[in-house]
């Protein structure tokens, strides 16, 4: 058991994971501007992408990389950096580190060292998606990238088949046709929509279902996100609806029970409720 209370020790070592913007600069906020200020080191996950971009915001720290390459080697320096009393904030490219990007080993480690890993509040392309794709939000399926080769997206996309809730995908523009082929042969044709370029000038939303997006995307550019509505949910038959199916296959020769047995298949009334109801129109 490891509790940590985020804001009790504020001059000693913690790890930071600060979100940057996925395109839109003015969406770095105060709090992470003032966490990368106060740092002593910052590690990125490629020092030609950060430097430019904390350049634009006026931070000037001092960088390290922290990739999927590196991982094991610069999580040993950055927790040797937190022995040593230091902040050292985390950022990946774009969004939040960890969704999709680098991480997750290192604040598995630093928190089994015992040190506090305190997460900055920020822009995550996901959760942008989601909010404007107008499909339910109450619950929701982040998956991240399915694979790139076909068979093994189909494998991925039949496991998701039947989740009842919204999914959430990135995918690269080059392979977003190829995608949706294969999202349309296994999911069916589903609403969905496709956010492109978030927070960007060519920001933009392709609603409808699969089979209208796939039309429509040919040649499209840029970063993008598929969200995908959850398996519809198979419409229950009313009390109603069952009782003159039972009476049809009476008709055609079953036994009473037999038939309300049929009947109560897929509707969320019991053999016996709809029994009763058949002997009671009968008498009636
Ligand atoms: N860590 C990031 C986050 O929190 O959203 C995601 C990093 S992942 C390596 C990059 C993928 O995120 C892109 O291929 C795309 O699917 C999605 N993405 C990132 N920025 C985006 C944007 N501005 N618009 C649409 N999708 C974006």
């Amino acid at each position: 058991m490891n509790r940590q209370k985020s804001f009790q020790n504020e001059a000693g070592p913690a790890l930071y994971l600060v979100p940057t913007p996925i395109g839109n600069l003015k969406e770095i906020s105060p709090r992470q501007r003032e966490i990368l200020e106060s740092v002593d080191v910052i590690a990125c996950e490629d020092t030609r992408n950060s430097g430019p971009l904390l350049h634009n915001i006026d931070i000037h720290k001092p960088l390290i990389a922290h990739h999927e390459f590196n991982a094991i080697q610069s999580t040993k320096g950055i927790l040797q950096l937190l022995e040593e009393g230091k902040k050292v904030a985390v950022i990946s490219d774009a969004g939040y580190p960890l969704i999709s990007d680098p991480g997750s080993q290192l604040v598995a480690e630093t928190v089994a060292a015992g040190f506090p890993v305190i997460p900055i509040s920020g822009s995550n392309a996901a959760l942008n998606a989601l909010v404007a794709s107008g499909l339910p939000t109450s619950h929701f399926l982040f998956y991240g990238f399915l694979d790139a080769k076909s068979t093994k997206r189909v494998r991925e996309l039949e496991g998701l088949k039947n989740f009842p809730f919204t999914m959430i995908f990135y995918e690269a523009p080059h392979r977003i046709e190829r995608m949706l082929v294969d999202a349309l042969e296994v999911l069916g044709d589903r609403q969905m929509c496709l956010a492109r370029e978030l927070t960007k000038m060519h920001e933009e939303m392709l609603r409808g279902t699969i089979s209208e997006v796939l039309a429509a995307c040919t040649d499209l550019k840029g970063e993008m996100v598929v969200v995908i509505e959850g398996c519809p949910k198979q419409t229950e038959r009313t009390l109603e609806e069952c009782v003159k199916m039972a009476f049809e296959l009476v008709e055609g020769g079953m036994k009473p029970k037999a038939a309300a047995a049929k009947a109560c298949e897929e509707s969320g009334f019991s053999k016996n409720e709809i029994y009763q109801e058949m002997m009671r129109r009968k008498d009636s």
